[in-house]
C-alpha cells in the first residue's frame, strides 16, 4: 500500500498487481480524479487525469511497435505463444484479479471469478485456433495466374471499453488485436480502471517484455505493443477518431458515445467496431417449461445487479400463464440477497454509481406513473444521501402492467428491475419485441418447434436464446443489429476486424 498525500496519485488496494501500477503509466498528469468501491465508498485510488497529449503518445508508442513487427516479418505463431502465456497468467491470478474486479466494480466475487474465466476463454480460444484463422487461402479460378487472399494485421487499434466486465470486455477485444498482429492503445473506463492496471503487470510479463517493457518508461521514442491512457475520455476519444495512424476504433459502450465516435472518425474513414446497448427482450410463451424460463430469467437479470448489455430489460408472458410465472419468478427473487460483493452470500451487489441508481429510479417512477404496479421492491427512501459515494444498493423489483411508452419499454434500465407485460398472440409478441431501434440480444421460451423456427428468423437481434439465456461464447461471433452498433467479437469474425484483407495475383 502507498502512503500518498490528498493530492498525490496512489492506489490504496493492496495488491501485488497493483503495486507497480506507475510503470505502465509513465506519465504523471497534474490533475488527478478518483476511484471508489461502490458498495463501501471507500477510496480504492487517486489515476492521474490523462488526456490528449498522453493519448497521441500511447498512439506514437504503438505506431512504432507495430512498424517494427512489420518490419521483421512477425509470425502468428510468436504471436499465438503469447496468448497462450496471457492465458496461464490469467488463471495464475484469478483470484487476485477477482479480488480487484469486485472491490472497484461491484459484482459478487464468484461472479467476478467467472469474468477471469470468461475472459480467459478468448486469450485461449484464439491461441487455439489463432494459425488457422490466420491462414492465407487459396482462391480456386481457371488460368494461369494464382490468386491467394491474406488477412494482415489492421495496424493500431484502439480498444475502448466499459466499466461493467472491466477484464473480459477488454479480453474479447485485445485477444483478437493481438492475435492479428495489431499494436493496441487501451482506454478502459475511469470508473474501473485498476483491473487494466492488474492486467498490465501481468501482460508485461508477457516473453519477457514483448508487449510492454516498464524498463523504459517515460522514455517518449518507447515502442511498445499494448499502451494504456484514461482520464479525459472526450478528448481522448478525439485524438483516436483524428489521428492517421489510428485504423480501428473498437468501442463497447453506450449508443450515444458510438453514434459521436463514428461521426469523429467519419472524415478519415476510419473503421470501427461498435458493441453497443441493448434492450433485450424476454418472451415466454403459454407452451414453455416455466421452471426454465423463471431460472434462466433469475441468472441472467441479476448478473451484474441487472448491468450488463444482454440482460433482459422487457419480459412479456404469455397472459394464460402470467400469474404463474410471476408467482415463480417471486419465489426466486425472494431468495436473493444484495450487498457487497465481498461478502459471503451476495447475490447481487450496488450499481456502480449515483447516476447508475438515479436511473433505475427514474424508470421505476415513470413506470408507476404511468400505470405499472411494482409489486416488489422499488426505490428506497431516504436514497443514499448526497456525500455518499457508495451503497447504490437499488432492491430486486418486478413491475407488471408494463406498456411501450414507459421508459423501462425504450431504454436499457441497467438495474435489477423486472418489467413484465403480458401478450395475446404471437404475432404480437414478436412485434412487440422488434419495437425498438436496438439489437442485440433476444431471449424466448417455447416448446413448439415451428414457433422456435418462425420467431428465430423474425427476431432482429444479433444473439437469440431459445430456451436458455445463455450469454456469448469465445467461439461465437456476437454483435448487435440495428443501433447496437456493428462488428463482432468472437470466432473467426472477430479476429477479422483486426485484420485487412489482401488480395494477391501473381503470375
Ligand atoms: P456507460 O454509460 O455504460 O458508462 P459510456 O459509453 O459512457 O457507457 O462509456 C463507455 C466507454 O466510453 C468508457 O470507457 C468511457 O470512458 C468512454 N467514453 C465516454 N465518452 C467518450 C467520448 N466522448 N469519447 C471516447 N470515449 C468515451
Amino acid at each position: 500500500m502507498e502512503e500518498t498525500g490528498k493530492n498525490e496519485a496512489g492506489i490504496w488496494i493492496d495488491s501485488p498487481l497493483l503495486r507497480h501500477w506507475k510503470d505502465f503509466l509513465p506519465w504523471q498528469g497534474e490533475t488527478f480524479f478518483e476511484v471508489h468501491n461502490p458498495a463501501t465508498g471507500v477510496l480504492l485510488a487517486r489515476l492521474p487525469q490523462l488526456g490528449a497529449s498522453e493519448a497521441a503518445r500511447a498512439v506514437h508508442s504503438a505506431a512504432k511497435a507495430f512498424a517494427k513487427a512489420q518490419g521483421r516479418g512477425e509470425e502468428p505463431a510468436l504471436r499465438v505463444k503469447w496468448l497462450e502465456e496471457i492465458s496461464a497468467l490469467l488463471l495464475e491470478e484469478r483470484e487476485a484479479l477477482a479480488t480487484i474486479i469486485t472491490q472497484e466494480q461491484g459484482k459478487p466475487l464468484p461472479e467476478a471469478r467467472a469474468e477471469v474465466d470468461y475472459a480467459r476463454g478468448f486469450f485461449t480460444y484464439y491461441a487455439g485456433n489463432g494459425e488457422r484463422l490466420l491462414a492465407s487461402r487459396k482462391v480456386e479460378r481457371q488460368g494461369e495466374l494464382q490468386w491467394e487472399v491474406h488477412p494482415r494485421p489492421a495496424g493500431v487499434v484502439t480498444l475502448i471499453t466499459p466499466w461493467n466486465f472491466p477484464l473480459a470486455m477488454l479480453a474479447k477485444k485485445l485477444s483478437a488485436a493481438l492475435l492479428a498482429g495489431c499494436a493496441v492503445v487501451i482506454k478502459p473506463s475511469e470508473l474501473t480502471p485498476l483491473t487494466s492496471l492488474a492486467l498490465f503487470s501481468l501482460l508485461q510479463r508477457v516473453s519477457e517484455g514483448a508487449l510492454y517493457d516498464p524498463a523504459t518508461v517515460g522514455d517518449t521514442e518507447a515502442a511498445h505493443r499494448i499502451n494504456l491512457v484514461f482520464g479525459d475520455a472526450a478528448a481522448i476519444g478525439k485524438v483516436f477518431c483524428k489521428s492517421d495512424a489510428v485504423r480501428l476504433i473498437s468501442f463497447t459502450g453506450s449508443t450515444a458515445v458510438g453514434r459521436l465516435l463514428s461521426e469523429q472518425a467519419a472524415p478519415g474513414l476510419k473503421r470501427l467496431a461498435l458493441e453497443l446497448g441493448g434492450n433485450a427482450p424476454f418472451i415466454v410463451f403459454e407452451d414453455a417449461d416455466l421452471e426454465i424460463a423463471a431460472d434462466a430469467l433469475i441468472s441472467n437479470k441479476f448478473r451484474c445487479a441487472g448491468q450488463t448489455c444482454v440482460c433482459t430489460n422487457r419480459v412479456y408472458v404469455a397472459r394464460a400463464v402470467e400469474k404463474e410465472f410471476i408467482a415463480l419468478l417471486l419465489e426466486r427473487i425472494r431468495r436473493l440477497k444484495v450487498g457487497d460483493g465481498m461478502a459471503e452470500g451476495s447475490d447481487f451487489g450496488p450499481l456502480i454509481n449515483r447516476a447508475g441508481y438515479e436511473k433505475v429510479e427514474r424508470h421505476v417512477a415513470d413506470a408507476v406513473a404511468k400505470g405499472a404496479s411494482c409489486i416488489l421492491g422499488g426505490g428506497i427512501e431516504p436514497p443514499p444521501g448526497e456525500a455518499q459515494e457508495s451503497g447504490f444498493f437499488y432492491p430486486a423489483t418486478v413491475l407488471t402492467g408494463v406498456t411501450p411508452e414507459m421508459l423501462v419499454s425504450q431504454e436499457e434500465t441497467f438495474g435489477p428491475v423486472i418489467s413484465v407485460a403480458a401478450f395475446d398472440s404471437e404475432e404480437a409478441a414478436i412485434t412487440e419485441a422488434n419495437n425498438t431501434p436496438y439489437g442485440l440480444a433476444a431471449y424466448f421460451f417455447t416448446r413448439d418447434p415451428a414457433r422456435i423456427g418462425r420467431c428465430t428468423r423474425q427476431l432482429r437481434f444479433g444473439h437469440v436464446g431459445v430456451n436458455t439465456a445463455a450469454g456469448p461464447a469465445p467461439e461465437a461471433p456476437f454483435g448487435g443489429m440495428k443501433e447496437s452498433g456493428y462488428g463482432r467479437e468472437g470466432a473467426e469474425e472477430g479476429v477479422l476486424e483486426y485484420c485487412e484483407l489482401q488480395t494477391t495475383v501473381r503470375r
